[in-house]
């Protein structure tokens, strides 16, 4: 049962002898062909590269490693198939990679083998991490662990039902406009999106480059504040990345809450909000008051032109980006009789519906008539977007807010209407276009089906640490986050 274990737990039994990683390793791919057939939360396991990972982490582990020297030793980490790792293959949830393998291993990736973790299984996700439900994913849905016949939400929809499932220990994610919140709310799992700048995105393979950020998908708050340590810091090839020092994340744990104030947006009342998310959050603010945190309420003006304004900026920067994929340089090619046509044929056959959708919105917005009145004034409002945060944020030192408007949906209920699926993101959006961070722990179940509800701490440009100590003095006072999915 060492798959069930958290990182703080796993580790502790592998310094105290225990266990082995070996054994660790064993006991998630177990869990795998146990499971893995109904949750299909992974697109690959090298399991002779695992193994070999595993028996190097008991080497160091026997000659005397500790884990203050390498925090993650021996521990498998999931990888969402976006993030690249030395001669694997990476494939983004879409056919138009074919079978290429990444040259390198991105900045995260060092950051783990270098802390001794072993880089595990590669996970779903939505197509180039487009979507809400992993069902745009070209190799077939992730399944919710809790209810099989429903998503696990997305975009990092299989590293969220991966660490659900017990199948990893804790796993990584991307976040572009909550692809890792919205997914661990769904799981009830926690999901952490970093401030923009904290987390290297070297070997990310871009979607919008101005939002997106790797974030870690784990048991407990604790286990987040360890993989913050691990990943978070500048990298001088990344040129977004910011150069500062990060502090040690485990100093926040077991932090009190008393006299913070904690926002409540008002324009977060929405019509669309399920009423039994909407209990659970109050129940969850009553709770932090009579902890001693102090609830106020905010506005954030802006906040109803964040999807739209998402959709313009997010679109136009995956147009760019995803110009690369053209037959040439990567992946699949089809063939043609001239380059436009091998163009064409290529990108028409490698990439699914909704990242064509993109594409062509994206290239929309850019183009020289448009390109005034769409994209430069989305970049305007999210200017008023980010000012509307941090205003609030000279008030309050976090926000609360629902993680989703409703828990996990059906497989196919929202799939053919995009609007629908854009609009379940509404609470995790402004997060990525105002730059900041943001949390998602469980707060509670629906009851029938019981279905897990993720509560959104929201915290200042690089507040990270407020946002770590009130979701931990949250969580350590509540049950939620120990319930295990019925598989
Ligand atoms: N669901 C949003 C989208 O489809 C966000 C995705 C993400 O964060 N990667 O774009």
């Amino acid at each position: 049962m060492l798959n069930r274990l958290t990182i703080s737990q796993l580790t502790t039994s592998l310094a105290k002898r225990e266990a082995s990683a070996v054994e660790a390793l064993r006991s998630c791919l177990d869990r795998i062909r146990q499971v893995d057939s109904r949750v299909h939360a992974f697109l690959s396991v090298d399991e002779h590269d695992v193994s070999r990972q595993a028996e190097q982490a008991d080497r160091l582990l026997q000659s005397g490693k500790s884990h203050e020297e390498m925090p993650l030793l021996g521990v498998p980490i999931a990888i969402k198939d976006v993030i690249s790792v030395l001669g694997q293959p990476v494939t983004c949830g879409s056919r138009i990679l074919g079978n290429y393998r990444s040259p390198y291993d991105a900045t995260v990736i060092e950051r783990l083998r270098a802390a001794g973790a072993i880089v595990f299984g590669r996970t779903n996700l939505d197509e180039f991490a487009m979507g809400s439900s992993t069902e745009n994913s070209a190799f077939g849905p992730t399944y919710n662990p809790w209810d099989l016949s429903r998503t696990p939400g997305g975009s990092s929809g299989g590293s969220a039902a991966a660490v659900a499932s017990d199948s990893c220990i804790a796993a990584l994610g991307s976040d572009t406009g909550g692809s890792i919140r919205q997914p661990a709310a769904l799981v009830g799992c926690v999901g952490f999106k970093p401030s923009y700048g904290l987390v290297s995105r070297r070997g990310l393979v871009a979607f919008a480059s101005s939002l997106d950020q790797i974030g870690p998908l784990t048991k407990d708050v604790r286990d987040t504040a360890l993989m913050m340590n691990v990943i978070s810091g500048w990298d001088p090839r990344d040129s977004t990345s910011i150069p500062k020092a990060t502090p040690d994340y485990r100093t926040c744990l077991g932090g009190d809450v008393r006299g913070l104030r904690l926002g409540i947006p008002k324009e977060y009342a929405i019509g669309g909000l399920e009423p039994e998310v909407d209990r659970a959050v109050k129940a969850a603010l009553k709770h932090l008051e009579s902890l001693g945190a102090e609830i106020v309420d905010i506005s954030l003006p802006h906040t109803e032109y964040s999807v739209a304004t998402y959709y313009i900026i997010a679109t136009a920067e995956a147009s760019a980006n995803l110009a690369r994929f053209d037959g040439v340089r990567y992946g699949l090619r089809v063939e043609g009789n001239d380059p436009l046509e091998l163009y064409a044929r290529t990108r028409g056959a490698g990439f699914g519906a909704e990242v064509k959708r993109r594409i062509i919105l994206g290239t929309y917005v850019l183009s020289s008539g448009y390109y005034d009145a769409y994209y430069l004034r989305a970049q305007k409002v999210r200017t008023l977007i980010r000012q509307d945060f941090l205003k609030a944020f000279e008030k309050v030192d976090a926000i609360v807010t629902p993680t989703t408007p409703g828990p996990a949906f059906k497989i196919g209920e929202k799939i053919d209407d995009p609007l629908q699926m854009y609009l379940s993101d509404i609470f995790t959006i402004s997060c990525n276009l105002a730059g900041i961070c943001g949390v998602s722990i469980p707060c509670g179940f629906t009851v029938d089906p019981k279905l897990p509800i993720g509560l959104q701490f929201l915290g200042k440009p690089f507040g990270e640490e407020t946002v770590l100590r009130v979701a931990h003095a949250f969580e350590q006072t509540t049950a939620w986050h120990k319930e295990k999915p019925p598989l």
